[in-house]
């Protein structure tokens, strides 16, 4: 059971309450809130980004990926999306085996590490153009394709696959398990009312939170190591932000196996329900990353930079120590209007924080020697690409700096 840290901005310095964070402690959701609402964001931040140095030291990682957008059709609809396409649109993608696998092979050749496989929701259960693109392939679902994909994509180039494909059942995550390091499926809220009438996930069963958190439990009973988080800023309140950084905290605390919390700051995007909606400022969402690590001071956590294109720096000092994947060959399809951030250019704006920016695999380097969480199938590749701390050795990316 974690013990709580109370303690005052006005009274309290950096050092006193740092000297409160010993095994297991972690700020109340009250202060966290008073945190929230509080002017002080420098107190915060000094305070975020020394526990940030106390547990990951002076190290900021990305994962270096090509993403392969498998198909963008989708049962759901939430209405910030613009990665969902229907079959009719000339955008709409089912990639071929070869398609993907060419793309794989490219990314080899940029010396990436990280196969990012993403799909929309379910496609094949809404519409009959994926049904017959899976059955052309010999396959009744996405996941049976994408499972069998991951294992080629592995053998022809040693990419790692990490697949995102929503909600999975625990067979699936089983099936997908034998050749991908680690899934991902983001909680974005674990508020209910996002799901009423008018609200973003009105038209989106698979965000149900209640169906999201079994997936994500899920997970952690499987051994996966899971990369999750929340998308801040469609509608959910400060109260709801705060329970759900506990909520994720308390589903690793049972079962070991998050990886990473991404923090995604909502951009509205042209042509959507919620174009006219503002994303969240870029104090606010300093404070609440700085929060997520006060609630979890060890966790890796994540912002991905190519949303915040002119101030994710300052994200450094709110204690982040990821930037995600980031491709120096793909576009983020998810978000294609938001570029990434060339790999150098990031390197140079973390070291200018006195930060050292080094590639990790699509799975963290604490979950690689725990037992059961990466399949025997992978074992060898994984190895082929770290060092001793884990990371990707230096002398695989010196060429493609
Ligand atoms: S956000 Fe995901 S689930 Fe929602 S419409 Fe887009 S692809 Fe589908």
């Amino acid at each position: 059971m974690d013990s709580e840290i109370s303690f005052s901005i006005k009274d309290d310095s950096i050092s006193e309450i740092l000297n409160r964070y010993q095994n297991g402690t972690t700020i109340s959701k009250n202060v966290a809130l008073d945190l929230l609402e509080s002017k002080d964001i420098l107190y915060i931040l000094k305070l975020s980004a020394c526990l940030k140095t106390r547990f990951k030291k002076d190290v900021i990682t990305y994962s270096r990926k090509i993403f392969i957008n498998i198909t963008n059709l989708c049962r759901d609809i939430c209405s910030y999306c613009t990665y969902r396409k229907n079959p009719l649109e000339s955008s709409s993608v089912m990639m071929k085996p070869a398609e993907v696998l060419n793309l794989a092979k490219i990314g080899k050749k940029y010396h990436c590490t990280e196969a990012l496989i993403v799909a929309g929701e379910r496609p094949e259960e809404r519409y009959s153009e994926a049904k017959r693109w899976l059955s052309q392939l010999g396959y009744t679902s996405l996941v049976e394709y994408v499972s069998d994909i991951s294992e080629k994509i592995v053998k022809d180039t040693g990419l790692l696959p990490h697949s995102n494909l929503g909600n999975i059942t625990k067979e699936e995550m089983k099936l997908l398990k034998t050749y991908n390091v680690s899934l991902g499926l983001m909680l974005e809220s674990s508020s209910e009312k996002l799901l009423e009438k008018g609200m973003p996930h009105e038209f989106a069963p698979s965000k149900n939170p209640i169906k999201r958190i079994e997936v994500i439990k899920n997970a952690g009973r499987m051994k996966i190591p899971l990369t999750t988080g929340l998308l801040i800023g469609i509608g959910e309140t400060k109260e709801e932000i705060i329970n759900d950084l506990f909520l994720l905290k308390s589903i690793n605390n049972e079962f070991e196996n998050i990886q990473e919390i991404i923090l995604q700051n909502f951009q509205p995007k042209r042509n959507t329900t919620m174009q006219g909606f503002p994303s969240p400022s870029n104090d606010y969402f300093l404070k609440i990353v700085s929060i997520a690590r006060l609630i979890m001071p060890d966790m890796n956590i994540q912002i991905p930079p190519n949303l915040s294109p002119r101030t994710f720096s300052s994200f450094i000092d709110a204690g982040i120590n990821d930037w995600g994947g980031i491709s120096p060959v793909t576009i983020d399809h998810v978000n294609p209007e938001f570029l990434w951030p060339k790999i150098n250019e990031l390197k140079k704006i973390t070291e200018s924080k006195q930060q050292r920016l080094r590639a990790r695999l699509p799975v963290y380097p604490e979950f690689i020697d725990k037992h059961d969480f990466i399949s025997s199938h992978l074992r060898n590749y994984v190895e082929n690409f770290i060092g001793l701390d884990r990371l990707v050795k230096e002398e695989y990316l010196v060429e493609f700096r």
